[in-house]
């Protein structure tokens, strides 16, 4: 409702009525398309995938800086199904109507900020089999406490079209190091009752090698949400993006969805992050010999190129202890990673194992 002055009013909102009863339908991950959750009725997207297509990264940065000038103002929001008014943030992608419960994408989102989603990938996950795979991964696991399935209590769980950049690009990186070739040598040593003895040194011969190496790396996957950590994402990962379709609202309704917050250059650091670490390990498994060191390598990244993509991920928070834990599921393909408390005494009763069968087994060896 809008108090004292008189905000102006969001003009993009998307919000689907139902053939059958009017109601505002929503996009059903068990049934990937449109559905009305009272009387039954379902509605296709058409839809394609020609506008997922890579664009050029050296053109996107010469503009990545310049601002929309939309920031976080807020606007007043006409629900259309009954008649309410409500300030939101202009940056909120799905409306929720406090009044009627309708569903509403908020296409200006979107534009306050420069790039907009390519391609999106439907859910396909739906809610109550992302609870059914949290509550079995919530009861396996060795080292946790045997209560928490128990007490474990669930305080979220949410559908939420999470914003990403993917890039490609071509590398060639040449590198120079020293290989490490061991040879054995014979030393002369006084033992402690004074007698001369013999025994094999280890030692290394170095020699300078360089090399040359080459790789196309294509959909570079990086988070450009500041909800979740790029490492908790890689463990729900992949993604299959072949099913990515061409971004439409449509596929929000009934869900969440958020605009970025690293811009395509910030993405673009963290992808080079990833691509840097996989040439390392490359280059070092080309280097010859036995050990290396002073690996050092110069990489030049050229054709770099990004999509803006909206992907599937079920955000849910659970508390245990008083301690709150994050988990997240792909919405895709269902693969969940997430924090989970510790129990001590399990932990420390398998350490006290461990060192048992060691000292035994050390017992065994040496009464043979
Ligand atoms: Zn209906
Ligand atoms: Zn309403």
């Amino acid at each position: 409702m809008v108090n004292g002055e008189e905000k102006e009013q969001l003009k993009q909102i998307v919000s689907i009525p139902c053939k059958g009863c009017g109601a505002q339908l929503t996009f059903s991950a068990a049934k990937e398309k449109l559905a009305c959750q009272y009387c039954g009725y379902e509605q296709i997207i058409p839809n394609s995938n020609d506008r997922v297509v890579e664009k050029s990264f050296t053109e996107a940065i010469s503009f990545a800086g310049q601002d929309t000038g939309l920031g976080l103002e807020s606007k007043t929001f006409h629900c259309k199904t009954c008649g309410a008014k409500t300030i939101v943030n202009i940056q909120e992608v799905v409306l929720r109507c406090s009044f009627c419960g309708s569903e509403n994408v908020n296409q200006e989102a979107f534009d306050t900020k420069i790039i907009k989603p390519f391609g999106v990938l439907p859910f396909s996950i739906e809610k109550n089999k992302a609870l059914e795979i949290f509550k079995v991964w919530l009861g396996s696991g060795w080292f946790q406490p045997n209560d928490l399935k128990k007490l474990a209590h669930l305080s979220k769980v949410e559908g939420v079209y999470i914003p990403f950049w993917t890039y490609d690009a071509h590398t060639d990186s040449f590198w120079t190091a020293e290989a490490g070739y061991y040879y054995y040598v014979t030393v002369q040593y006084t033992d402690s009752e004074g007698n001369v003895q013999e025994r094999q040194e280890q030692r290394i011969r170095w020699e300078p090698v360089s090399g040359f190496y080459q790789h196309w790396f294509d959909d570079v996957l990086v988070i450009a949400s500041q909800g979740i950590t790029q490492q908790r994402i890689q463990q729900i990962y992949p993604f299959d993006l072949s099913k990515v379709v061409n971004y439409k609202p449509e596929y929000l309704l009934g869900w969440k969805a958020e605009v970025y917050t690293y811009d395509v250059k910030a993405g673009f650091r963290m992808a080079e992050k990833i691509m840097d670490d996989f040439i390392y390990q490359e280059c070092a498994s080309m280097v010859p010999g036995d050990t290396y060191r002073n690996l050092q390598i110069n990489t030049h990244k050229y054709d770099i190129t990004f999509k803006h993509l909206l992907l599937p991920v079920w955000i849910a928070a659970y508390q245990y202890n008083g301690k709150v834990y994050q988990v997240v599921i792909n919405g895709q393909t269902g693969t969940i990673s997430g924090e989970k408390p510790l129990s001590f005494w399990k932990i420390f009763f398998t350490i006290l194992l461990l060192l048992a069968v060691g000292i035994l087994l050390y017992w065994i060896t040496q009464n043979k």
